[in-house]
């Protein structure tokens, strides 16, 4: 008799995981792997950009010059070298001792949520807010919170009435994902203040901040008030995703916490990867690589705005000119959701990603997400003349 035979195994799932969804844009994304589509829809950097051949030196030089070492198990804190080059980097004072080195910031937005959120717990976010966020804060259980936003992010003024016993807020200053949208001075201003008479702890997550096309943004919160944020950020963007290193600045207050929480997760980030990046990074590569991607991203962003503007006549859709990062964000005639055009869209070979799976609360079903970094410039010619079409076709349904 074979042992399946005798009971029924009952797997009884924990509450945590039964919040656990599948993301809405890698499920997207699966589609989008169809020969022939032109996506929009993903949130991948450009794989141009990637500096393949200082990785292999950099390879070489890390096994050649202590390889045991390398492939050791290694501190949970990160690499020595690269804590101390990513303190050097970051615009205010920090002490490497602050720097916790993690698998891609991702993993900070998951090691934050499990040391400051428990079941019930208020968290407030921007309306609307980075997806990948709401999945890691949202099976510890707590209630999410969108916050009124504008052009430049969150309303401060409604912070009052919202961040009572809230455990903190999450923003997105830079070329924020989904919409592209950047804070102001004044607005970072306005907000580091009020978070401060507040109380309210703030997560700042900026793995876009050093791709800006004109001008750099204004300073972090984070340099305006270091004792009340956490500050994540991310090779991801300025070298390469597969990588998976990121890194968090936590005031010492927290950074204890955030540590035993890492070691829980996962003991240490590749200790390999983390060596390669100090290595590419030393004689300031990053001063002469990030400029190449900002000029490759913003003659994308050029040609996506330029395509829109020359398909779109006579639609009432509207789009918004990020000043940096990778994505730009898009409204509907009035009456049309975007998760009812996507099929429609994908059919002529487009895709996107609609924007409702980004609010914690009451979705802008008109809202989508357009990246315009991993097509080429025909391709965003095609791609948005066939999805002028679809939205054409909607309208008449
Ligand atoms: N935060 C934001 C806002 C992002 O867009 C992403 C990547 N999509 C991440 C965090 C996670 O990036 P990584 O884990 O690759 O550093």
């Amino acid at each position: 008799m074979k042992l399946n035979d005798l009971k029924h195994t009952h797997w009884q799932l924990a509450r945590r995981a039964e919040k656990m969804n599948p993301s809405v844009i890698r499920e997207i994304l699966k589609v989008t792997e169809r020969p022939g589509i032109i996506s929009f829809a993903g949130g991948l950097p450009s794989p141009q950009t990637f500096p393949i051949s200082e990785f292999a030196q950099a390879c070489d030089k890390v096994l050649a010059d202590d390889g045991r070492g390398a492939l050791q198990y290694a501190a949970s804190e990160g690499y020595a070298p690269l804590r101390e080059a990513v303190a050097r980097m970051l615009p205010w004072e920090v002490d490497p001792a602050q720097v916790l080195i993690t698998t891609g910031s991702q993993q900070g937005l998951d090691l934050v949520a499990k040391v400051l959120v428990d079941a019930g717990s208020r968290i407030l976010v921007e309306t609307p807010t980075y997806l990948g966020a709401l999945q890691a804060f949202t099976p510890m259980e707590p209630e999410i919170v969108g916050v009124p936003s504008d052009a430049e992010g969150v309303d401060v003024e409604r912070l009052g009435a919202l961040s009572k016993d809230a455990r903190f807020l999450y923003v997105l200053p830079n070329f924020q994902n989904p919409t592209g949208r950047t804070m102001s001075e004044a607005r970072r201003s306005a907000l580091a203040q009020r978070a401060a008479e507040l109380g309210l702890p703030l997560v700042e997550d900026n793995p876009y901040g050093d791709l800006w096309f004109d001008a750099p943004p204004p300073a972090p919160l984070s340099a305006r008030h270091p004792d009340g944020c956490i500050y994540l950020g991310s090779f991801s963007k300025v070298l390469a995703p597969g990588l998976r290193l990121g890194y968090v600045v936590a005031p010492r207050a927290i950074f204890p916490k955030l540590l035993q929480a890492k070691q829980a997760a996962d003991l240490h980030s590749p200790g390999f990867n983390q060596r390669m990046v100090a290595e590419v990074m030393k004689d300031g590569f990053l001063d002469r690589h990030v400029p190449t991607i900002r000029a490759l991203y913003k003659s994308q962003r050029d040609a996506m705005l330029a395509a829109l503007q020359r398909e779109m006549q006579g639609l009432d859709v509207q789009w918004n000119t990020p000043d940096g990062g990778m994505f730009l964000w898009a409204r509907l005639p009035a009456g049309m959701s975007a998760i009812e055009l996507l099929p429609r869209a994908v059919e002529k070979n487009v895709a996107f990603v609609p924007g409702a799976p980004f609010y914690a609360q009451e979705p802008d079903l008109r809202a989508l997400r357009l990246s315009f970094v991993t097509a080429t410039h025909e391709q965003i010619d095609r791609g948005i003349a066939a999805l002028a079409q679809a939205i054409r076709e909607q309208a008449r349904c």
